[in-house]
């Protein structure tokens, strides 16, 4: 027999059918044994009649998330056992043949409260809980929306390389690698160069790429590996042609996020974002006088960006909001100065409900001026050569931004620690099991 999904079975009734999946509760009542069985379509009850003697007997030996394969016929409630609430809650299988496809021994109930750690220890099966296939289905449906809102607008996607030569951008710490010949690489900490190098070959590139990053502090917003949306495009006036084509995207995967997700986002009790017509943008100064902190700061404090979330909300109806023009001293060799604002950046931050989830600009496209600034930094442009070419052989205007995919998701689902919008979260504390357990030195 083929087998029928559990979301099919409403046009089944009255029919046999085979069904496949796993059991989530086993409830025994008399002489009758009821339970739920879950496949990726969705929930439905079963029943053993006591009269299916041999179906009864393999029905004592279930336990949750036991899988099964289960020849039943799909038969109406009577109306006093409508459950109008839950999926399938006017039908019920009645069991005639149960095969155990594999037996299960569970740490503890699937969906059961448990704190991070032990969430996190136990990942192959508690990312089984409906709450975390939710989450996760949105992550796949952000990365999908994404892509989507740049194919639409011309860019072209392109795969990044992991393994480098250099800690290029030397800001971020870079995991280092054994190469051949005794040679040392590193691991990407962003894809930011071969970005601009795509951008002088097709004008506009983008990337859904892994960067790693050796972040030896533990918060609830650093992955050692994070995945991120990147774009770059050539040929653009300044940072808000950056910033226009990021805000169409972010919109463009909210409205999605909703559209496909709309009725998960109730349950999980999330609001959908405020988008005003136009993200309200601020220049970092102006932020810090809001904020009542000195403008000789660098850069925001987390408790900042929340505080400027509170802003937005109050005064733009916005759960988003742009900074702009950070100074230069702190940002890449890359960043481009203001002509008319001089010793800041054509930069940005893109903060969503208090949390930076982008950053971004112009950069700096004339050669000699690149080699300078790299200079400035006290890197030495000749470990540069290759990148530099870019420049070398002619490099339109361009500027570009990245991302976070799992800050994106944990802020869109109010999740208050990235690593629960992370599908298998590395950090100082952890790779799976490793450091999290026993083997911890
Ligand atoms: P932060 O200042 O919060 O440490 P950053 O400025 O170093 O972040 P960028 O280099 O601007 O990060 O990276 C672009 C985006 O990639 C960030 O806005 C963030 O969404 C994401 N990202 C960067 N590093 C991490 C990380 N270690 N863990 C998770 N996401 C990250
Ligand atoms: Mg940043």
């Amino acid at each position: 027999m083929e087998r029928t999904l559990i979301g099919d079975l409403k046009s089944k009734a009255g029919e046999r059918v085979l069904v496949q999946g796993s059991v989530s509760v086993r409830r025994d009542q008399g002489k009758m044994v009821f339970f739920d069985l879950r496949d990726r379509s969705g929930m439905a009850q079963g029943v053993v009649l006591p009269s299916e003697d041999l179906a009864m007997v393999v029905a004592k030996e279930l336990r949750p998330e036991f899988v099964v394969a289960m020849e039943a016929t799909v038969t109406e409630r009577p109306p006093k056992n409508v459950n109008p609430d839950v999926q399938n809650g006017d039908l019920e299988l009645h069991i005639h043949a149960i095969e155990i496809l594999s037996k299960a021994e569970i740490p503890f109930e699937l969906g059961s409260e448990v704190n991070l750690d032990t969430h996190l220890d136990h990942l192959p099966f508690t990312l089984r809980s409906e709450k975390s296939k939710n989450i996760f289905k949105i992550q796949a449906t952000i990365a999908e929306a994404f892509r989507e809102a740049m194919r639409g607008e011309g860019f072209v996607e392109f795969q990044s390389p992991s393994l480098v030569g250099g800690d290029a951008e030397g800001g971020a710490a870079a995991f280092k690698v054994d190469y051949y010949y005794d040679q040392k690489a590193f691991l990407a900490t962003s894809p930011q160069l071969y970005k601009q190098m795509m951008a002088g070959v097709f004008e506009r590139v983008f990337t859904v790429c892994k960067i790693f990053r050796g972040e030896k502090h533990a918060t609830t917003r650093h992955l050692s590996e994070a995945v991120c949306m990147d774009f770059e495009m050539a040929f653009i006036k300044d940072h808000h042609d950056v910033m226009d084509m990021l805000e169409h995207t972010i919109k463009h995967i909210v409205a999605k996020v909703i559209e496909e997700h709309g009725d998960v986002l109730q349950k999980m009790g999330v609001e959908a974002p405020l988008i005003p017509a136009k993200f309200p943008v601020l220049k970092l100064r102006e932020a810090q006088k809001i904020l009542g902190v000195s403008e000789s700061e660098p850069d925001l404090e987390p408790e900042h960006e929340r505080a400027l979330w509170e802003w937005a909300k109050k005064e733009h109806d916005s759960d988003f909001v742009f900074v702009t023009h950070f100074p230069i001293s702190k940002r890449p060799f890359y960043t481009y100065e203001d002509e008319e604002d001089r010793g800041y950046t054509k930069y940005f931050d893109l903060l969503f409900r208090g949390l930076e989830i982008n950053s971004g600009g112009q950069r700096v496209h004339d050669y000699t001026e690149l080699v300078e600034r790299i200079k400035q930094k006290g890197l030495d442009p000749s470990k540069f050569a290759f990148y530099l070419e870019t420049f070398k052989v002619g490099m339109p205007p361009h500027g570009g931004c990245s991302t976070g995919l799992e800050r994106m998701t944990a802020r869109m689902l109010n999740l208050p620690n990235v690593k629960e919008a992370t599908l298998f979260p590395r950090d100082l504390n952890r790779i799976d099991t490793l450091l999290s357990t026993d083997e911890k030195k």
